[in-house]
């Protein structure tokens, strides 16, 4: 049947069934305005005429507050408002239903009587089921043949919304739901008793569920997991819900329409809604109906897997950083949340992927359809749904630009790094996964500068086994092959959080607290296991470990001679060893500026966190977004410093290498050089961009000009737009 027939025939069916002599229904267009799309009763020729816009109206009203409206005396109805091409003044009882999906408003039903008559609570029930049906038959796309020529229908508009970046790049794609919403196909019962059944066993089964996951040992303590979980137990024992899933199965529908039609109700009222806590919990409830729809359908992953597109965006609520490696890499292209923040482990893991991410997209899952054409902006935090074709050709564009670049670094890769004067430097990568290892080679860096560890622990749900750990340490070195790799011990503590590990009582300043080299120290045993897996790992080769948030130059002694103790133990029992150990320590922490000789003498070599220094000599928090960027790196009393470390380790012969933020901005990585750090580690995609910029500068001119102002005590300067007008004048290309 053609899509008007079978519309028309509809709103027949449902005014003969409900003895209405009005029945019509309203479909929303892109532009915010509701066109009658078919009647009976009202006059046929305003069938594709009559428009209200949203909040216009009853029907307006309907469609913007998403509930509906039963009334004996529509025209005394304060938003009642006549519209002369109906011809409906004569109707006295009108009842508008909204027609619903997924919690979106993509129309509205409406019978009317010239009777005065109220309808009753069944009616109403009714009419709501039969708009979830048109509600499918709308998302369905059959009606976008119906549309006047140049307007769309509300569900294929384009959305545009500013989003946080969390990851660097752009992704073109189609949108994959994280946690597909099951579509309901079969609607109408045949035996409202065995429904009742199905849904009363479905029911259960997720209770047992959620009991086991309760039970499990990694959430059998408070936290927030456990909040979620514990909620989630007490939604699926309450019983308004199931009093209105067995309503709904009485009149008439299947036990899962039943579930999608009052959790899009719910959804829907729930839409007006801005309190925070409330609008969480209707998440959660969300994810509950989504988990007890497919108890009842039972959904097939393997065959989703193959269906998966090749350019996948992942668009979710929230994600572990597990459920995302569960995707093919070779199919993503971007990943969209609704929470998730820079720290989130599952943003962790896609930066390592390489994977543009952005999070705070709010309303994100309810707006997208499977398969919508979507571009993620990882950059600027855009988003765009549906994109308009002149959108998709602009970021087309934008992404052939990058891949371009891209290849000009690649072809950098091979030439030596040296400046243009001629002095050497050398780019190594941070790292903190497996995954980050295929970017040693493609990004051209000589080594990893930076092995995160703790990355593996923040990931895991529970405290990785001392086996685990090695098993990571090995296969890194060898994925590395003839590359150095600087393992970091362990640095939790601070913002770096096990949710699995609660360290002390809640700390005032936990970034001035029990962290790191403190914990490791005080708590052996973690450490102790953690450098006998590296021992073990690194047998047969030259093992590096650095210290962070070394604060007192005797802690690398203690810290030594733990480790030489795990020697001595592996050796006994014959083990193999590594061919020599370099003890690093980080510099983080500004006490150390003024023990530098001791620091020099004491360390094998010295790594600089310029993340943590540049936080603890400007007391500026470096994750609050208030004051982050207040201060600048590239300002004289920080060069000053960092020149004395240079001065300092040149003195001992000491390696020393900077691996913060810093390292990875162009101009950043010049002024460092120029002072005398010519080793550097920074994230794999920064290392084309600081080796176009390094082999470009005249190291030695520029010098000058820093020299200049560092040695003069009472100047002061911006220093940032000295090594800026540099690189201007002499074409390094920095941004
Ligand atoms: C730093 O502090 O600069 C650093 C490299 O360590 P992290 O960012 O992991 O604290
Ligand atoms: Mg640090």
């Amino acid at each position: 049947m053609e899509p008007q027939a079978r519309l028309d025939a509809i709103v027949r069916q449902i005014a003969q069934n409900m003895v209405a002599e009005v029945c019509s229904a309203y479909v929303l267009r892109a532009d915010g305005v509701l066109e009658l799309y078919a009647t009976v009763g009202l006059n046929p020729g305003a069938v594709h005429h009559s428009a209200l816009r949203l909040g216009q109206g009853l029907v307006g009203t309907i469609a913007s507050s998403a509930r509906s409206l039963n009334l004996a005396e529509a025209q005394k109805h304060p938003a009642f408002e006549y519209l002369p091409e109906t011809g409906e003044e004569i109707f006295n009882s009108f009842l508008g239903v909204p027609i619903l999906r997924a919690g979106r408003t993509l129309g509205v039903l409406v019978v009317q009587n010239e009777a005065h008559r109220l309808y009753g609570d069944d009616e109403v029930e009714a009419l709501e089921t039969v708009a979830m049906v048109l509600g499918e038959l709308i998302a369905a796309g059959d009606l976008k043949r119906l549309a006047n020529d140049g307007v769309e229908l509300d569900l294929s508009r384009p959305v545009a919304t500013a989003a946080q970046p969390l990851a660097e790049g752009i992704g073109l794609g189609h949108v994959v739901l994280h946690e597909p919403r099951v579509v309901v196909t079969n609607l109408f019962n045949e035996d409202g008793d065995a429904e009742i059944e199905r849904l009363a066993s479905a029911l259960s089964s997720l209770r047992l569920t959620i009991d086991d996951m309760l039970s499990r040992r990694e959430v059998a303590f408070e936290g927030e997991h456990r909040d979620v979980l514990e909620s989630y137990r007490m939604f699926a024992h309450d019983k308004g819900w199931v009093r209105r899933l067995e309503e709904a199965i009485g009149n008439g529908l299947t036990a899962e329409a039943s579930v999608e039609k009052v959790q899009s109700d719910m959804r829907a009222r729930m839409a007006a809604v801005s309190d925070p806590y409330l609008r969480e919990r209707m998440s959660d409830f969300d994810d509950l109906a989504n988990r007890l729809l497919r108890e009842l359908i039972g959904e097939d992953a393997a065959s989703r897997e193959a269906n998966l597109p090749s350019d996948t965006i992942i668009v979710a609520r929230s994600m572990g950083a597990a459920e995302l490696l569960d995707y093919p890499r070779k199919n993503l292209r971007g990943l969209v949340l609704e929470d998730g923040a820079s720290t989130s482990h599952v943003v962790i893991v896609a930066r390592a992927m390489g994977i543009p991410v952005v999070g705070q997209a709010t309303g994100i899952v309810a707006l997208s359809e499977n398969a919508d054409a979507i571009i993620v902006d990882g950059i600027s935090g855009d988003l765009h749904l549906r994109p308009q074709p002149d959108v998709e050709a602009a970021y087309t564009e934008k992404v052939r630009f990058r891949a371009k670049r891209q290849q000009e670094y690649r072809d950098l890769r091979d030439k030596p790094s040296l400046t243009r004067d001629g002095k050497p430097f050398a780019l190594h990568m941070n790292a903190g996964l497996l995954v980050d290892l295929p970017q040693l080679g493609e990004s051209g860096a000589e080594g990893i500068g930076l092995f995160r560890t703790e990355l593996q622990f923040m990931i895991a749900e529970t405290f990785p086994r001392a086996e685990a750990q090695e098993t990571l340490y090995r296969s890194i070195a060898e994925a590395a092959g003839a590359k150095p790799v600087t393992f970091r011990s362990l640095d939790i503590g601070g913002d770096k959080v096990l949710p699995y590990f609660r360290s002390a009582p809640q700390e005032e300043n936990p970034a001035l607290g029990w962290r790191a080299i403190r914990l490791s120290l005080d708590r052996p045993g973690l450490f102790r296991t953690q450098m006998r897996a590296l021992l073990k790992a690194a047998a047969g080769r030259e093992l590096r470990v650095m210290l962070p948030m070394i604060t007192d130059v005797s802690e690398i002694a203690q810290a030594r001679a733990i480790i030489h103790r795990e020697v001595h133990h592996l050796s006994k029992f014959g083990h193999g060893l590594p061919l020599r150990l370099n003890l690093g320590a980080m510099l983080e922490v500004p006490s150390l500026l003024f023990d530098l000789d001791a620091l020099m003498c004491a360390a094998d070599f010295v790594s600089i966190g310029s993340n943590d220094l540049f936080q603890f000599m400007t007391a500026t928090d470096r994750g609050n977004t208030a004051v982050a960027a207040r201060y600048d790196p590239i300002s004289k009393p920080f060069l000053k410093a960092l020149k004395a470390v240079a001065a300092a380790a040149d003195k001992h012969g000491t390696p020393l290498t900077l691996c913060g933020e810093l390292a990875g901005k162009p101009l950043g990585a010049m002024a460092l050089a120029a002072i005398g750090i010519r080793t550097l580690s920074m994230s794999p995609a920064s290392i084309g961009p600081v080796k176009a910029a390094l082999m470009a500068t005249d190291l030695g001119a520029l010098a000058g000009r820093i020299d200049t102002v560092i040695e003069n005590g009472a100047q002061t300067a911006d220093m940032h737009a000295i090594v800026r007008e540099f690189a201007e004048e002499n074409d390094v290309p920095y941004r």
